[in-house]
C-alpha cells in the first residue's frame, strides 16, 4: 500500500502541462475522456514542434548546411529514442509512418503482395480494429490469400485453443491487436508469437493501445512487426511507427519509391537506402519525428509502469462506479482485468444520444463502433459508448462522468 501511495502520478501537477485541459464549453471544465482516440498534447510536446519551426527547419538528409544537418540528427536521433522505448535494437528496426494505419499497409504492401498467394492463410482475431481487418482481408482478396478470425469469448477474450488449431503451416502472418480498443483486453501476444513461429509464420501486433498505456518489449514479446501511432501517446498526429525485425525488413520491398529511400539511380534500375530509410519515401513528418522524441521523454519521465498503473485504477474505478445502478453493460474482461478504457451501453439510450448528452457536460467521450463494426455486430450492438483514460484524467471526472449518465438516464427514462 505504502509503495502504490509513493508510485501514484501527482496528477494536479502533470494536468498543469496540458493547456487545452483548461478548456471550457457549454460552461463546464472540459473532461477529457477520448484518449483511446486521441491523447492531448503537453507543453514539451508543443514546444519541440514550435522549437523546431522557429530555429531549426529544413529537409533532412539532403543538405550540407548547418540547418538541414541539425534536423536531420534531431530526426534520427528521435528514431534511436522510439526504438530503445519499445525494445528495438536500433533505427534500423525503427521505420517512422504516418500511424498504426500506414504501419500495417506497409507491411500489407511490401511484404504481403509479394509473399502471399493461394493456399496461403492470414489469422487475425475477431476484435481487430479496421486498420488491420480491413488491411489484410483486402489483400487476401488481391492476392488469394483466406483470411481467418480467433474468436473471441463471451468474457472477451481470444480462445486460445482455437487459436492453436487456427494457426497451421499455411498461416503465414498472424496479426493481432495487443490490447483491443473497444474491450480493453489484453492479449497473449507473446504465446500467440510462439504458435506464429513454430509454424514459420510472422506475426505483427498492433500496439496501437499498448505503446502508450504501459511498458512494450518488443523483443520480449518476439514480434516480427509491432506498430503505434503517436498521437495516441501525447505525440503529434501525423507521426506513427512500424518495428520490424531487422533480417525481416531487410529482405522486404520497399513500400514507397522516390526520393530519400535511394541510394543509386540509373535510367535502367535503382538501388536501396539503409534501414529505416529504405521505407521512408519523399520528405517525411520531420518536425512530429522530432516531437515524437519528446513526447517519449515525457512519458519516461513518469514511467510506464506508473501510467499503466494509474489508468488501469481508473478503468476499474470507472467499471464499478457505471455500473452501481444495475442498467449499465461493459464489454470484455471484468474491472480488474482490463486496459484503461470502458466500452459500454446504458439500457435504453442509444451510444450517440448518450454522447451527445454528455457532451452537454463538456465530458468527451465516443460513441459508435471505435472502428470494429465486426465486433459490434458479433456483440449484437450498433455501437457503444466508450471512455477512456489517461495520465491526466482523475476518479473526480470519472464521478462527472457517472453524474452525466445519470442525466441521460432521468432524459431517456
Ligand atoms: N489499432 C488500434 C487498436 C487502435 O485503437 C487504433 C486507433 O484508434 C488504430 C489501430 C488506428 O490508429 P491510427 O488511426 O492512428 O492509424
Amino acid at each position: 500500500m505504502e509503495s502504490q501511495q509513493s508510485d501514484a502520478l501527482d496528477v494536479e501537477r502533470i494536468r498543469e502541462d496540458f493547456p487545452i485541459l483548461q478548456r471550457e464549453f457549454n460552461g463546464n471544465q472540459v473532461v477529457y475522456l477520448d484518449n483511446a482516440a486521441t491523447t492531448q498534447t503537453p507543453e514539451p510536446v508543443i514546444e519541440s514542434i514550435s522549437d523546431y519551426y522557429r530555429n531549426y527547419n529544413a529537409n533532412v538528409h539532403r543538405g550540407i548546411h548547418q540547418l538541414s544537418q541539425e534536423a536531420s540528427i534531431a530526426y534520427e536521433e528521435a528514431h534511436d529514442k522510439l526504438a530503445e522505448f519499445i525494445g528495438a535494437n536500433g533505427r534500423e528496426e525503427m521505420v517512422f509512418t504516418k500511424n498504426t494505419t500506414e504501419s500495417e499497409n506497409l507491411v500489407a504492401y511490401a511484404w504481403g503482395l509479394n509473399e502471399l498467394g493461394p493456399g496461403d492463410e492470414v489469422v487475425l482475431s475477431e476484435m481487430e480494429h479496421h486498420a488491420s481487418l480491413v488491411t489484410w482481408q483486402q489483400l487476401g482478396k488481391k492476392t488469394g490469400a483466406d483470411v481467418k478470425y480467433i474468436p473471441v469469448t463471451d468474457e472477451g477474450y481470444l480462445d486460445m485453443e482455437a487459436a492453436e488449431k487456427l494457426i497451421t503451416d499455411d498461416t503465414k502472418m498472424v496479426s493481432v491487436v495487443h490490447v483491443s480498443n473497444t474491450l480493453g483486453t489484453t492479449n497473449p501476444v507473446g504465446e500467440l508469437a510462439d504458435i506464429a513461429h513454430d509454424h514459420d509464420s510472422y506475426i505483427f501486433v498492433d500496439g496501437a493501445q499498448a505503446v502508450p498505456n504501459r511498458p512494450v518489449d518488443v523483443q520480449a514479446i518476439d514480434a516480427d512487426f509491432y506498430a503505434f501511432s503517436g498521437h495516441k501517446m501525447v505525440g503529434p498526429t501525423g507521426i506513427g511507427g512500424l518495428y520490424g525485425k531487422e533480417h525481416v525488413l531487410e529482405e522486404m520491398e520497399p513500400y514507397l519509391y522516390g526520393g530519400d529511400m535511394i541510394r543509386k539511380v540509373t535510367y535502367d534500375d535503382s538501388t536501396w537506402e539503409d534501414l529505416p530509410w529504405k521505407f521512408e519515401a519523399g520528405t517525411p513528418n520531420i518536425a512530429q519525428g522530432i516531437a515524437l522524441a519528446a513526447a517519449v521523454d515525457y512519458l519516461e519521465d513518469i514511467g510506464m509502469e506508473r501510467v499503466q498503473r494509474h489508468e488501469e485504477q481508473l478503468a476499474e474505478y470507472a467499471y464499478d462506479r457505471l455500473t452501481e445502478e444495475g442498467d449499465v453493460e461493459i464489454y470484455g474482461p471484468p474491472a480488474d482485468d482490463r486496459g484503461g478504457l470502458v466500452s459500454f451501453n446504458v439500457d435504453g439510450v442509444h451510444a450517440h444520444d448518450l454522447s451527445s448528452i454528455l457532451n452537454d457536460h463538456a465530458v468527451a467521450i465516443r460513441a459508435g463502433d471505435h472502428c470494429t463494426q465486426p465486433l459490434h455486430d458479433k456483440l449484437g450492438i450498433a455501437a457503444s459508448a466508450r471512455a477512456s483514460f489517461y495520465i491526466y484524467n482523475t476518479r473526480e471526472e470519472i464521478d462527472k462522468l457517472v453524474d452525466a449518465v445519470d442525466d441521460a438516464r432521468q432524459l431517456f427514462a
